[in-house]
């Protein structure tokens, strides 16, 4: 199997000498090809930071992360912002859909960045768009959208690249609760169907409960981890909701 992110011994540490905080202390592992991982943790357990720095917005104290083959550590500059598009697909709790752009240029813009044709990039956006269910929305602006239609049409932003990796920071924090089991259906439609990568950031274990793993994180290190193999979605649900129970946890939803 191919080996798509690799941290190894991260560690983060903010502040100055006398008031050092350890966000990352000492994180390692894989994520393979195909793999829809999830992160949990309370607040302030090094989530975000642990997104950060793989989606190469923060810089590591000390560690190693690669990215489909490349160490992003030691990337630089263009180098940096170059593998940033190339290589990864960005899906934020806010949507961050450009408001002056309908939905087929927000989508549009992600490949022409990319100098990809204008005849392929229409064929691509056709095709996702049947995939995540936003053919009618195409024309619209986001603000004639629903949150949930937003989120698609960022989610199909974050792969029309066809990223190495998926990055999901709470994508369903700001969605209804329809409209994210939707989103989260999609996405492990295109896990399984396209094998995309995801790696998804949550403190919600119902959506938690459509990862095939979960990596829970506390103080900065790994505390535990669950797979969810021949359990269905509730029963993984259940496992879940136990270990966010041991860890103290915020769960503010219902399967
Ligand atoms: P989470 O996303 O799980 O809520 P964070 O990664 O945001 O956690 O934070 C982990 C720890 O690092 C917390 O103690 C937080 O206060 C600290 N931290 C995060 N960002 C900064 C920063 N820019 N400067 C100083 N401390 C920070």
């Amino acid at each position: 199997m191919n080996t798509i992110l690799t941290v190894e011994h991260v560690k983060k540490i903010y502040g100055s000498k006398e008031n050092q905080t350890k966000a990352l202390d000492d994180i390692s592992f894989d994520v393979e090809e195909g793999e829809f991982i999830g992160i949990m943790g309370v607040s302030g357990s090094g989530k975000t930071t642990l997104l950060n720095c793989i989606s190469t917005i923060d810089t590591v104290t000390s560690g190693l992360i690669e990215i489909d083959g490349s160490d992003i550590t030691k990337l630089k500059g263009n180098k940096l912002s170059d593998f940033r598009r190339e290589k990864l697909g960005f899906i934020f709790q806010q949507f961050n859909l450009l408001d002056t752009l309908t939905a087929y240029d927000n989508i549009a813009l992600a490949l022409s960045i990319l100098k990809v044709s204008v005849k392929e990039i229409d064929a691509r956006i056709r095709q996702v768009a049947e995939l995540l269910n936003i053919k009618e929305v195409l024309e619209k602006y986001p603000y004639e959208m629903s949150g949930g239609q937003q989120q698609r049409v960022a989610a199909a932003r974050a792969i029309i690249t066809n990223p190495a990796l998926i990055l999901a920071d709470e994508p369903t924090g700001a969605l209804d609760s329809k409209s994210a089991k939707m989103l989260l259906n999609q996405l492990t439609e295109l896990n399984d169907n396209q094998n995309a990568t995801i790696m998804m950031v949550t403190h919600d274990s119902f959506s938690a409960s459509y990862c095939k793993r979960i990596l829970f994180i506390k103080d900065g290190r790994i505390f535990h981890e669950l797979r969810k193999e021949t359990n269905t979605r509730n029963e993984f649900y259940q496992k879940i909701l136990s270990v966010v129970a041991k860890l103290g946890g915020e769960d503010d939803n219902e399967a």
